[in-house]
């Protein structure tokens, strides 16, 4: 029963009080979670949409909190932004994951299954926050040179919306990124309102179309706007000479129309769901014999 006086005892929701406590626990338990080492990465499939080849593999932090379990990365990346901490946290991501392609490409080049002329690449997600940070592209040459990879096993997953509007000291470190043979790859693209001709001025090599358009391919006919959509950006961005990634496939008709559209790497459930390292060895073994 909703009377004047009970909604004047329920201005504090419990709920929301219950969220705030966890979120102030999360961050203040965060710079300790970094030392104790319980985060961990799970890396993600990227595929060949037109040959079903396994290309890189996207990496994705997560958190063993001793308490709460396993944590997804929106649970406590806004946490580590706000604090500072994502500088340190992503350094620590990109390093590992460049340790972890450094191994599956000695593995793969191992068993000469013709894998080595096509090697793994690693997909890694930068925060606004570490865009600004001075020590990017020191850090990111260092943790190359140490691991002995090349930069051109590398992507940078940078959203839209942090290169929206972005001035040439934001994107000065990114160039120079580009210019070593990184990749940058533009993370949730057609989510930002971003103008399409700005695209030309940003030092990027990969559109990745966010979940929401490939979504749109679920039914049968596909939604015929979202065909429009993902047609004109798709030629835009092969005109431009960028390849283009789709996020979040789960079905095999949504691959397929997606690969009709010309898209050229997919991501989602459909192939592999996030998961340990050594699942992306298996279907790289997989699909070299296979
Ligand atoms: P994102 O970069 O857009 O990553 C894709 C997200 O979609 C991941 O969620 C992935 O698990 C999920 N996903 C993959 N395939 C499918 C699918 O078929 N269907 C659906 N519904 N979802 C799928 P996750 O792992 O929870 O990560 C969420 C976000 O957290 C990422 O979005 C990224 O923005 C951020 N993030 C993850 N790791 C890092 C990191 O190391 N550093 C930073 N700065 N951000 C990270
Ligand atoms: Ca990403
Ligand atoms: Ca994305
Ligand atoms: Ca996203």
């Amino acid at each position: 029963a909703k009377s004047a006086g009970g909604n004047r005892f329920e201005v504090a929701d419990p709920e929301a009080d219950a969220r705030a406590i966890t979120r102030h626990g999360l961050t203040t338990a965060l710079p300790t979670a970094l030392e104790n080492g319980e985060f961990f990465i799970e890396y993600q499939p990227l595929v060949h949409l037109g040959d079903g080849s396994v290309r890189g593999a996207e990496a994705l932090v997560r958190w063993l909190h001793p308490q709460h379990g396993v944590l997804g990365p929106d649970r406590f990346i806004p946490l580590a932004e706000h604090t500072g901490l994502i500088v340190p946290l992503g350094r620590w991501v990109l390093e590992q994951s460049v340790r972890q392609a450094k191994e599956w490409r000695e593995r793969n080049g191992g068993n000469g299954a013709g894998r080595a002329a096509d090697p793994l690449r690693i997909n890694v997600n930068l925060s606004p926050c570490q865009l600004t940070h001075p020590g990017l592209v020191q850090d990111t040459v260092e943790i190359l040179e140490r691991a002995g990879v090349a930069p051109d096993a590398l992507c940078l997953e940078v959203t839209e919306s942090a290169l929206i509007g972005a001035d040439d000291d934001l994107l000065k470190p990114l160039r120079r990124l580009a210019e070593m043979g990184v990749d940058i790859a533009l993370d949730d693209f057609g989510t930002g309102y971003s103008n399409l001709a700005n695209l030309r001025r940003l030092p990027v090599s990969v559109l990745k179309l966010d979940r929401s358009f490939t979504q749109g391919m679920q039914q049968f006919p596909a939604d015929p706007v979202d065909l429009k959509i993902v047609e004109g950006i798709v030629s835009l961005a092969h005109s431009l000479k960028l390849t283009v990634t789709v996020e979040g496939v789960e079905t095999g008709a949504q691959a397929e129309q997606l690969r009709l559209l010309g898209c050229d790497t997919a991501q989602g459930w459909y192939y592999a769901r996030p998961g340990p390292p050594e699942r992306l060895h298996e279907l790289t073994l997989v699909d070299a014999t296979g």
